[in-house]
């Protein structure tokens, strides 16, 4: 992304549009945290006072500015307001990050797991006590809904819970030697500097789901986040300084992406890119890793199938498959794209999903209520319109949505399409928007062909009460992760990517955490010597 600003509407017919100077307007917000405001102002007001309304990158300890002074306009999705500006950095301040981060690897790296570990725990801590902050922030930057984005907190600031205790169980091994005085060991060591590139959808999940474990192994860090949603990350910084992460283990620095992206990857002192977004970034990505080598792990996008078999409970699969599509208005890489219906239930499916999908409230994120906030921008919104207008000119039949919302801005109906076929976009690419198409199938090895007929290998779910049949489909389904009866399956415990072209390595659980080490193998030979 260049360095620019997005034309902003008047903030008066911004706001009415999102449904702000409704009947909502003024109501106070009576569920989980009815002591914050639903009036976007207010909310930003508060950040300020908190001190946690960053609006500088952070190298070396230091909140600095582009060096030539450019900024970027970080905007609400659902208003079209600016909330804010930030610096548009480039190559000069990428290069300094680097070397403050590869200047400080050696200090990090030398504590004790122990050491390390607390300064972690410390970070979880704060981030937990400013929760209701930063969920305010995921929500006027990336337009989730508050109560999704206090999800967001916890679920993100548990890796860095997981990744702290963690960074005292990383152990190596002895082998027994094939030489009698010889012994061989095995080390795990800190790769070095981490290069972390993360999207717009989970501002703070996914950049601690990649800082938690580097800095548990050791690792310094240089973050770049979305320039969506930076300030999400820039909070999350502050409060790592609070907590006594030395200067310099964690840099952010945002602005130009491909700029940035191309140092870290030209850097020999950047050992490692992790990186969750678009395949099409990632495959350059992993092209530009080649020429110094690096070590390199990709969370890349999703076609996710969610299979419901005759067999059945209804209501568990209208409610996972309407969790697995639905949250975050259908903008996250586990969301199910494809729903495969078997022919027995597909009526009595189809009819109880579209009542719960009616049921589904669109709005500013602010607003009690609301469980579908707006798209992240015009473009998703366009891509979302093209997928569903191929869909019905192809045979599809609209059952509810199948277009913008009354509210303006980027907001779409939450949208159900019926018999779709493998002949329309929607089967190959991720809609990554709140539109849910049924698909029809007869047998189990057709779902299974179905669901793997795709280059995408991330989640999958499956609907079924029969035991063997979870088994026998879990197991031939060419995906990372399967839910069974279930359609929000992440946790820090358990090891999340992809198969196929859906990427490379894990994140959380301990797998995560061999993705920011080196083995090394070290024999001591001559042992009859003096
Ligand atoms: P999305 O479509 O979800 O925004 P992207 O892959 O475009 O996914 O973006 C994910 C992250 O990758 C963002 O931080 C974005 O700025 C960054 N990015 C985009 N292009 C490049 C690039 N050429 N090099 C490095 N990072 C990039």
């Amino acid at each position: 992304m260049g360095c620019f600003a997005l034309a902003t509407q008047p903030r008066p017919m911004a706001m009415r549009r999102a449904g702000l100077l409704g009947r909502h307007y003024a109501s106070p917000f009576r569920l989980l945290c009815r002591q914050i405001s639903t009036e976007p102002q207010a909310a930003v007001d508060r950040l300020k006072e908190s001190g946690l309304l960053k609006t500088q990158g952070l190298i070396g300890g230091k909140w600095i500015d582009a060096y030539d002074g450019k900024t970027i306009q970080v905007q609400n999705p659902a208003t079209g307001d600016v909330i804010t500006s930030v610096p548009c950095m480039g190559r000069n301040e990428t290069t300094s990050a680097i070397s403050s981060a590869y200047n400080t690897f050696s200090s990090w790296s030398k504590l004790t797991a122990s050491e390390r570990s607390k300064c972690l725990r410390k970070w979880y801590d704060l981030i937990i006590s400013h929760k209701e902050e930063l969920a305010l922030l995921i929500t006027l930057e990336q337009g989730k809904p508050l109560k999704e984005s206090l999800g967001e907190v916890s679920y993100g600031a548990a890796f860095i819970e997981f990744f702290a205790e963690e960074a005292k169980r990383i152990y190596g091994d002895i082998i027994a030697p094939t030489i009698d005085d010889r012994r061989l060991f095995v080390l795990k060591q800190p790769v070095g500097v981490v290069g972390a590139i993360t999207p717009w959808n989970f501002p703070l999940a996914m950049i601690t789901r990649k800082v938690g474990p580097a800095l548990a192994c050791g690792c310094t860090v240089v973050v770049k986040p979305s320039e969506y949603t930076p300030l999400t990350a820039l909070a999350a910084a502050e409060l790592a300084l609070q907590a006594g992460i030395p200067p310099g283990a964690l840099n952010i620095v945002m602005g130009n992406a491909s700029d940035i992206g191309d140092t870290l990857l030209e850097s020999t002192q950047v050992r490692k890119i992790t990186f969750t977004g678009s395949t099409a970034v990632g495959k350059k990505l992993m092209a530009g890793s080649a020429s110094t080598v690096k070590k390199i792990s990709l969370e890349l996008g999703g076609n996710a199938p969610c299979i419901v078999f005759d067999d059945a409970d209804l209501d568990v699969a209208v409610k996972g498959s309407l969790a697995a599509k639905f949250r975050n208005s259908g903008q996250t890489c586990v969301c199910a794209n494809r729903i495969l219906v078997q022919e027995g239930i597909y009526e009595k499916f189809a009819n109880a999903f579209a009542k719960a999908v009616r049921g589904l409230q669109v709005g500013n994120g602010l607003i009690e209520g609301t469980v579908q906030g707006p798209l992240i921008n015009e473009a998703a919104l366009e891509k979302v319109e093209t997928i569903v207008r191929d869909a019905t000119a192809k045979g599809a039949d609209v059952v509810i949505g199948g277009k913008r919302h009354s509210l303006g801005m980027t907001f779409y109906e939450p949208t159900v399409l019926g018999n779709v076929s493998k002949d329309m976009l929607i089967f190959r690419q991720e809609v990554f928007g709140p539109v849910a198409p049924l698909m029809r199938f007869k047998t189990e090895e057709e779902a299974i062909q179905m669901a793997n007929d795709t280059n995408a290998g991330l989640a999958a779910y499956i609907f079924t009460m029969s035991m063997p049949r979870s088994w026998r489909v879990s197991e031939a389904l060419e995906y990372g992760l399967v839910g069974v009866n279930e359609g929000l399956i992440s946790t820090e415990v358990a090891p999340f990517g992809g198969f196929k072209q859906s990427g490379l390595g894990r994140e959380g659980s301990k797998y995560g955490m061999d993705e920011y080490l080196e083995i090394k193998y070290v024999c001591l030979g001559n042992l009859k010597g003096t």
